[in-house]
């Protein structure tokens, strides 16, 4: 019937999918092609440390122009892309990406910046997933110490000996480890243990509403305190006023990332990104 209806053809053809399981549908058929049409772009988002203000890293986050829909959120389509299986070459070339510009900005800066690379747990399942990640590093020639892997807590769950010695033989090499969106999912502390993990992501939902809200800022500084004893790295994430930051860094947190220092960014405004953040220490020696 569409076909007949002429210049309705797209007006149709969108009522049908406002539908939930067609959007979902045509979701799980658009994203099977997607990386072949070359629809996939990597944005980058700068990690700051919180004490010198400058940037030491980034945050690789996954973006897909859509011809249809246009921009269509991770959150919404990497879910799809797992439960079709599409999220393994997507991921990898994601990796690849990142990993090349974390190669090419080390060339220009002389400066390894560490790029941060989100792992979905459909891709730490697979057997191969530590051999298919070092490939990646020794191929794009990257020091296997900036990179690191990023895992939610959900991820974690899955305590199997096979899942810990991925873990171990990735430490092994030098690639590093974060738990992401840290203090969202079914937290146990025992983890902190169990895995050896190099960071933790505090979740944006804490630090959101950390200048007001008492309990979300006790729970905040507890993390930041726990990180410190226990040596790892913390980073505050969707840090967006200068009231959060100036918390953050009075309690001793090491990193952070948000829209107060960037936005995820295209990797062709990274050069003048990096460049903008530097300013500021040549205007204090002048
Ligand atoms: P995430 O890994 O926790 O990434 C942080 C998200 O917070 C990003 O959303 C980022 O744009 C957003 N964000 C950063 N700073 C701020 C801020 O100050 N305010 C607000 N409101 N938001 C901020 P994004 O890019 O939409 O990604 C959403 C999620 O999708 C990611 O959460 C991650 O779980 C997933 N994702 C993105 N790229 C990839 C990927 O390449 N692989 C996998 N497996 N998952 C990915
Ligand atoms: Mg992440
Ligand atoms: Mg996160
Ligand atoms: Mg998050």
């Amino acid at each position: 019937r569409a076909k007949n209806e002429g210049k309705n053809n797209f007006k149709f053809f969108s009522k049908e999918i406002d539908d939930e399981s067609h959007f979902r549908h045509y979701l799980e058929n658009a994203l099977r092609g997607a990386l072949s049409r070359n629809e996939f772009e990597v944005f980058y988002q700068p990690i700051v440390n919180l004490r010198t203000e400058q940037i030491v890293g980034f945050e690789a986050l996954l973006r897909w122009h859509e011809p249809i829909y246009g921009d269509i959120s991770p959150a919404v389509f990497i879910p799809c892309a797992e439960r079709i299986g599409v999220i393994l070459p997507i991921g990898e070339w994601v990796l690849r990406e990142a990993c090349l510009q974390q190669k090419q900005l080390r060339d220009e800066f002389g400066f390894d910046f560490i790029m941060n690379v989100n792992l979905s747990g459909r891709q730490l399942r697979e057997f191969d997933v530590v051999h298919k990640i070092l490939d990646i590093v020794s191929e794009t020639g990257i020091n296997p110490s900036s990179l690191n892997i990023e895992l939610t807590e959900s991820v974690l769950m899955d305590n199997s000996q096979s899942t810990i010695n991925k873990f171990h033989a990735l430490r092994a090499a030098g690639v590093s480890i974060s738990i992401d969106d840290f203090g969202t999912g079914y937290s146990s502390l025992s983890y902190l243990k169990r895995f050896p993990i190099n960071t933790i992501k505090i979740d944006r939902s804490f630090i959101m509403d950390i200048a007001h809200d008492s309990e979300d800022q006790a729970i905040t500084l507890a993390i930041i305190a726990l990180a410190n004893t226990l040596k790892l790295t913390v980073v505050a994430e969707g840090v967006e006023t200068q009231e959060q930051k100036r918390i953050l860094r009075l309690n001793n947190c090491e990193k952070a990332q948000g829209y107060l220092f960037s936005k995820p960014l295209p990797s062709t405004a990274l050069r003048d990104t990096i460049e903008s953040f530097l300013q500021p220490l040549y205007d204090q020696t002048a």
